[in-house]
């Protein structure tokens, strides 16, 4: 309590450990208190937490790739050519989509079978049914409040021994009274292990060991506060990781729309704690009022020293790619005037990236190399040896050079 310095806290401390207490019901009643701030003309602020409940709390949840509504049953003679041989695919693809076509290559038999099937059950294009579901999720923000979020970050170096103090001092004030209230409520519920409901907050089953040899063993009690600085440090590291490769990412995105709707994330480092002053406060304040008043925030993403911490651009690039309209300007099959596919057919490849990929290939540069050699060498009339290396597609990891 002392540690709030009077701030209110909403949606805290009001659930029993009896309850079930789960995303939706944290989502509404989150909801409700960041209306009720709102009304008031204040700013709410929402701090740490799990994140996938912050992510619920932040985000429209979108479902791109749902499903499909059926308008009618597939004929016999539909069903004929998705049973049919593979290669038979594509060609039946190319005559009702020929858009879609260009983005699947010829033996990719199980994308090509699906984009069929979606056409024979609702009589539309598939490239219209992805152009119509790419631009809604283009032309929307997924975030659903202009949001600004700040990361307190510290190296791990220093952020370990952090949580461990952080965990003695739990542990110090109060927290074995609280976690006995649990074992009786665990007791009482019948509850045969922790691996559902609140039972598996880290600082309870820790201690089931020590709760259950009647508190008995000085031993067990040291044990389970090891266990549980383990736990927090993984579950500390889960958190890093998913706000560099999620929630980093998914904001990073708002850029198309030049963060009108907010959605910047910015670093503030708190690894040396001599420093909190001018690195957490000072340039935490500085960046709010900054949001508060909408005007444009003139502080760096990133101090520089930490500005590969935040998704590159390199990384965004390869996230993006194929899944906006950029990407289906990509749709288009390139051919090789040299390589042979297992078919003996000219090697295709989908996208002119996948076809420049290709042509600097050692795959490529191998037959280019034995067609020279044929060519010089004394049987000028033969045919070129045919590769056996599998096809391009989609999925392939063409990063052969
Ligand atoms: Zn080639």
């Amino acid at each position: 309590m002392e540690e709030r310095q009077g701030v209110t806290h909403h949606v805290m401390d009001h659930v029993d450990w009896t309850d079930t207490y789960d995303m939706q019901r944290f989502a509404r009643e989150a909801q409700t208190a960041i209306d009720d701030i709102l009304r008031r003309g204040k700013v709410p602020i929402i701090i740490g937490g799990t994140h996938y409940y912050l992510q619920n709390l932040l985000f429209h949840n979108k479902t791109v790739g749902a499903e499909v509504k059926r308008t009618r049953p597939i004929t016999e003679a539909e069903r004929a050519i998705l049973d049919g041989p593979g290669d038979q695919l594509w060609p039946a693809l190319q005559q009702v989509d020929p858009v879609i076509a260009e983005k699947f290559h010829p033996q990719d038999h199980r994308k090509l079978r699906r984009a069929l099937e979606i056409y024979y059950e609702t009589g539309a294009a598939p490239s219209q049914l992805y152009r119509d579901q790419k631009l809604e999720e283009l032309e929307q923000s997924s975030l659903k409040f202009n949001s600004l979020l700040f990361w307190v970050y510290s190296d791990r170096e220093v952020l370990v021994p952090r949580l461990d103090a952080r965990v003695d001092k739990m542990m110090a004030s109060g927290a074995r009274d609280e976690i006995r209230e649990m074992y009786q409520v665990y007791q009482q519920s019948g509850a045969s292990d922790c691996t559902s409901g609140v039972w598996q907050v880290i600082g309870f089953k820790e201690f089931l060991p020590w709760l259950e040899s009647g508190e008995a063993s000085g031993d067990a009690w040291a044990e389970g506060i090891e266990r549980m600085k383990s736990r927090t440090r993984q579950y500390a590291k889960y958190q890093v990781k998913w706000i560099k490769r999620l929630l980093g990412v998914e904001l990073q995105k708002e850029a198309r729309f030049n963060w009108v709707n907010g959605g910047k994330m910015y670093l503030l480092d708190a690894t040396d704690l001599s420093q909190w002053s001018t690195r957490v406060r000072d340039r935490g304040v500085a960046i709010a009022s900054e949001f508060i008043a909408r005007s444009p925030i003139t502080e760096p993403q990133a101090p520089p020293h930490l500005e590969h911490i935040l998704p590159s651009e390199e990384y965004l690039a390869t996230i993006t790619s194929g899944k906006t309209l950029e990407g289906a300007r990509q749709w288009k099959h390139f051919q090789c005037d040299i390589c042979k596919d297992s078919h003996g057919n000219p090697l295709v490849s989908v996208g002119e990236e996948q076809h420049r990929l290709h042509m600097k290939s050692r795959r490529h540069r191998s037959t280019k190399h034995k067609l020279e050699k044929q060519r010089l060498g004394q049987r000028p009339y033969a045919a070129p040896k045919r590769t056996n290396s599998k096809l391009l597609t989609d999925d392939d990891d063409v990063n052969e050079t």
